[in-house]
């Protein structure tokens, strides 16, 4: 196994002030990893310091075999790390072929049909400025734009945001494909749990900044009480 990314004991947060304590993470290559946990619980801040656009407070991440540099997050693109964040972070004056091929700049960059492969309804779209595609397609193309760059690493930061559940359903299953297909690890950040764990090779779920639960993502699908309890924050003990 390759150990794509692994954190240890990791503070995370904002002008010092830590949101997330006393994490450990790992993700391999080929798995699917969901980090769970309910709004506030310090899922966005955990992806923002992997790719090094926050500092570390405490601890140690490696993630592609070196340390994040803060400020510096297109040190970590260049090795293979993509991240698609919540805003998705699209260029809407551009075209959906444009969008793509900005994803491309990188060495071993996948062609773009390559890329449609796994998102065939964007192949109608191409010449579509993104600001004028629904959510589902533009979250389609932001996950193609990232896809294009051939990561190594995939973080994914609430794919579902704004999304009906039937286009997630849909979607949550490409992420799946490309671990498997491309050997790339996925780590996603997602609300819809059930869904999540379905596609999820192992879970971590957070509360108040603090894990409150890992392990097999079929073994944290049989435990609903636990699930529950941790998206309101409550699980103190496992
Ligand atoms: P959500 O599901 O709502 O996106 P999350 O688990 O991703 O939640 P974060 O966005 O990581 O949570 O936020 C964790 C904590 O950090 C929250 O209490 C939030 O208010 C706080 N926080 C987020 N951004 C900032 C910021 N720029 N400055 C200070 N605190 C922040």
């Amino acid at each position: 196994m390759t150990t794509l990314l692994e954190m240890r004991g990791l503070h995370a947060g904002y002008a010092g002030a830590a949101v997330v304590r006393d994490l450990d993470l790992h993700v391999e290559a080929g798995e699917v990893v969901a980090l769970l946990g309910p709004n506030g619980a310090g899922k966005t801040t955990t992806l923002l310091t992997v790719s090094g656009i926050l500092p570390a407070i405490e601890g140690s991440i490696t993630v592609l075999g070196a340390s994040p540099e803060p400020g510096r997050p297109h040190r970590a693109a260049r090795r293979g790390l993509a991240h698609v964040p919540e805003d998705r972070s699209l260029f809407f004056g551009l075209t959906t072929a444009e969008n793509l091929r900005l994803g491309r700049s990188g060495k071993g960059a996948l062609p773009v049909e390559t890329v449609l492969e796994y998102f065939p309804a964007l192949e109608g779209l191409l010449d579509r400025p993104a600001g004028l595609l629904s959510g589902g397609e533009q979250q389609m193309l932001a996950l193609g734009r990232a896809l294009a760059a051939a990561p190594r690493l995939l973080m994914v930061d609430e794919m579902s945001l704004g999304l009906a559940p039937v286009i997630v359903e849909r979607l949550l299953p490409v992420l799946r494909r490309i671990a498997d297909e491309t050997g790339a690890g996925v780590l996603l950040v997602e609300q819809h749990v059930h869904l999540a764990l379905g596609i999820a090779d192992r879970a971590y779920v957070l509360s108040h900044g603090r894990l409150a639960l890992e392990g097999p993502a079929s073994e944290l699908a049989e435990r609903k009480d636990l699930l529950e309890l941790s998206y309101l924050g409550e699980v103190a003990t496992i």
